[in-house]
């Protein structure tokens, strides 16, 4: 066989032009940049790795420019011109069928339609890229297009290191994010690796290639206000949100979602949102009803509304601030409250300070970030304080992963914590995963599944949609009847952007009867292939102590151990394309989670690694939630075990808390 290498001479043997920015596509503002001199030479050396020598000095001086104007080197004269889209997969150059999937993956990371800043090739969540550089990128496509079935192709932090010699069972790429020494890992560290361009901020399915726009988060999101609403509202499982009244801000990448999921559970959403821009995309996609800039106007909407029992989504054009402290003032009730800023990144324009537009923030951030500290600081104190007033006259607020709660926290202040002082035992309000979604799914092993429909076709997707509701026991659980009549109308709730894709929360056994269902009608020809996956935000894909793992109370909330295991098994298994990502939706160091994607070409291969990879990658987070004691993962790992003779999981014995209390009181009596 002919060996093939790729040079940087030959990849970029032309010098691209540089192109106009296309007018109204949101840019990332500029990001913090702290660089001493010589790391100042370490970054543009660094980025210049990536040029021809020839170039070298008319490069270097616009990627100091680049660095200095953006706090990045994002190499913008290397992306190819125009608007990039996840195409039917045909379309793209390859030599295998996972090389060019994993093309059609990318490339809908970077769609105008989908991603929150394409050109700096953020996907979502603030800072969530696809890669470092346009440089990047364009190496990353080569190595699609020439991978061969014996070859992983390793990604270090958006960087292609190279394809390796492995097996028709291995996995094509092997994907690692952010990941850092523990002396370092924490976000002024990171700031600095990934302003000198040696670490990728890569969220959860952005940098992970899993990203199927805002509906990848409509269900979980439906299924949490759902399950809110029967906790702590009093609804019965055959009740939705009709009549109640869901508050909460951002209407982002994926809290753009909330709006379409509250209203899918047949509630009011009033969600507060700064940026105009995002507001309009929104609109445009039929997500939110009604905008208003007056909280008056806003309100008697929401009022009106749920008057009638109507379910609508209304955008409030301002600071969610504003609209809490006008709700105490005017005594409105909200049965619901929450917020999904980017408090991941609260600094670097995540949360938008009160007092000031969206334009004033930007260029605050720019000008003075010091100052945009402070009025951060100071806009979460009054937040939680409304908060305080809300819940004191019967709201139930929850924290929805998005670091809110940390983020009062790092201010210093320490009432937030349950245990007064400081975060080891978690905050006074619980996070969405600790009191509803964790119990209520996670720990039975429902999580995020997803499919995209590679042919692109709304025809695959149709019989996709069909095949994986017929798969579904409605009547086993309330869970399995919310999935259920959840696929049984996502067609008309219109959900899709970007690629045909689709969500659908299952269990273990439900993954893999969809998946070898889906592989089957590949094999028959019935559809195109298939792209498998999950968002990392699952049972067992990420380790987080205030989100995913927040209800698991054993003290291991703080170990990153089971996102790894779980990608090394995955990978292990064979799965097409295996994701580990140092953040994701919460921050540096404050997480480690991971994902997978699976390319399903109809072959008897794509079954045998289906029945142990999909097993796997639920159930070790099922069974650590099992150990961890938590009664529904303890009941589910048990009908496991009546069905699967393979695997044997360790459950653990109860100790009586009163037992306990006896011995230590002797002992201290000694
Ligand atoms: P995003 O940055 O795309 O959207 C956040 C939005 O909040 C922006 O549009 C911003 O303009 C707006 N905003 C900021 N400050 C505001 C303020 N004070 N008042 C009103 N609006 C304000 O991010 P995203 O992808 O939507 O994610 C949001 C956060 O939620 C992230 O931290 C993410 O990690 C977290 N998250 C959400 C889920 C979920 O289930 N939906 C899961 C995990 C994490």
């Amino acid at each position: 066989m002919m060996h093939q290498t790729i040079r940087i001479e030959d990849l970029f043997s032309t010098l691209p032009d540089q192109k106009p920015f296309t007018q109204g596509i949101r840019r990332a503002p500029k990001r913090a940049l702290n660089l001493s001199e010589s790391d100042i030479k370490l970054a543009l050396s660094n980025a210049l790795r990536y040029i021809p020598e020839k170039w070298h000095s008319l490069l270097a001086s616009e990627f100091m420019d680049e660095l200095m104007e953006r706090g990045r080197i994002y190499g913008y004269r290397f992306r190819p011109q125009g608007h990039i889209k996840g195409k039917p997969v045909d379309e793209y150059q390859g030599l295998t069928l996972e090389g060019k999937a994993f093309q059609v993956m990318m490339d809908n990371n970077l769609d105008f339609d989908v991603a929150l800043y394409p050109y700096e090739l953020v996907t979502y969540g603030e800072t969530g890229q696809v890669c470092q550089n346009w440089m990047q990128y364009a190496l990353i496509k080569k190595y699609f297009e020439i991978i061969r079935s014996n070859q992983t192709l390793i990604i270090m932090s958006g960087h292609p290191l190279g394809l390796f010699l492995s097996s028709k069972q291995s996995p094509r790429v092997i994907i690692t994010n952010g990941l850092m020494i523990g002396q370092f890992d924490h976000a002024e560290s990171f700031n600095r690796a990934s302003a000198i361009g040696v670490a990728n901020y890569g969220q959860m399915t952005a940098g992970g290639l899993m990203y199927i726009g805002p509906q990848g988060i409509v269900h979980g999101t439906y299924s949490t206000l759902l399950n809110a609403g029967r906790m702590k509202l009093g609804l019965r499982h055959d009740e939705n949100l009709k009549g109640k009244l869901f508050v909460s801000s951002g209407l982002g990448g994926m809290s753009g979602a909330q709006g379409k999921a509250c209203q899918i559970a047949g509630g009011v959403a009033l969600i507060a949102e700064v940026d105009p821009s995002r507001i309009e995309t929104r609109l445009k996609q039929g997500w939110i009803d009604q905008v208003y800039s007056s909280p008056h106007q806003a309100f008697m909407t929401a009022f009106d509304a749920k008057q009638k029992g109507l379910a609508i989504a209304i955008a409030y054009q301002g600071n969610i601030v504003d609209l809490l402290e006008y709700a105490i003032s005017n005594h409105h009730h909200i049965d619901l409250l929450s917020d999904q800023t980017s408090c991941h990144a609260v600094y670097d324009g995540g949360y938008c300070p009160a007092g000031l537009t969206f334009e004033e923030r930007t260029q605050l951030l720019k000008n003075n970030p010091k100052s945009f500290r402070q009025k951060v600081n100071e806009t979460l104190m009054r937040h939680y304080h409304a908060i305080q007033k809300l819940t004191q006259q019967g709201t139930y607020f929850f924290d929805y992963g998005n670091s809110f709660l940390k983020a009062i926290y790092d201010t210093g202040e320490t009432s937030i914590c349950q245990n007064g002082h400081d975060d080891i035992d978690g905050f006074i309000y619980p996070s969405y995963v600790e009191d509803i979604m964790g119990p209520v799914l996670f720990d039975y092993g429902y999580g995020p599944f997803r499919w995209v429909c590679l042919s692109g076709k709304d025809h695959d997707l149709d019989l996709t949609d069909q095949a994986a509701m017929d798969m579904i026991d409605q009547h086993r659980r309330f869970q399995d009847m919310d999935n259920y009549l959840w696929i049984k109308h996502a067609k008309s709730n219109q959900l899709v952007v970007g690629t045909k894709a689709r969500i659908l929360y299952q269990d273990a056994y439900g993954r893999l009867k969809i998946a070898l269902k889906f592989n089957e009608m590949v094999r028959n020809k019935e559809i195109g292939p298939i792209m498998l996956g999950r968002d990392h935000h699952d049972t067992g894909g990420t380790d987080s102590p205030f989100r995913e793992t927040s209800n698991i109370k054993d003290g291991s909330n703080i170990m990153a151990e089971m996102a790894t295991q779980v990608a090394l098994g995955n990978t292990s298994r064979g799965m097409s394309l295996v994701a580990l990502h140092n953040g994701g939706g919460v921050g540096i160091g404050k997480s480690i989670n991971g994902g997978y994607g699976m390319v399903l070409d109809g072959s008897r291969k794509c079954d045998t690694i289906l029945k142990s990879a999909m097993l796997h990658d639920v159930m070790t987070g099922v069974s650590r939630r099992a150990w961890a004691q938590n009664p529904h993962a303890i009941e589910t790992v048990k009908l496991y075990h009546q069905s699967q003779s393979h695997t044997t999981i360790t459950l653990p014995e109860h100790a009586d808390p009163s037992l306990l209390d006896q011995v230590i009181h002797h002992y201290k009596g000694k």
